[in-house]
């Protein structure tokens, strides 16, 4: 029998593929900078839509005239 053998195989690159992965994955997100409110400066986590301090949009991006 034979088997065995192809299944140990098979075993050893999906293990392979499973390293590569998680070294993926390993990428830390600190590139990720925090929103500063611009009506009160206040610091708001990156993922916030308007400031937790005074409730401004957080979009600088799209102030318009
Ligand atoms: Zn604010």
């Amino acid at each position: 029998m034979k088997v065995s053998q192809s299944i140990d195989l098979i075993n050893a690159v999906n293990s392979e593929e499973v390293e590569t992965l998680k070294t993926v994955e390993t990428l830390e997100p600190e590139s990720v900078s925090n929103k500063i409110c611009g009506n009160c400066q206040h610091e708001n986590a990156p993922e916030f839509n308007f400031c937790s301090q005074c409730g401004t949009a957080l979009n600088s991006d799209s102030i318009s005239n």
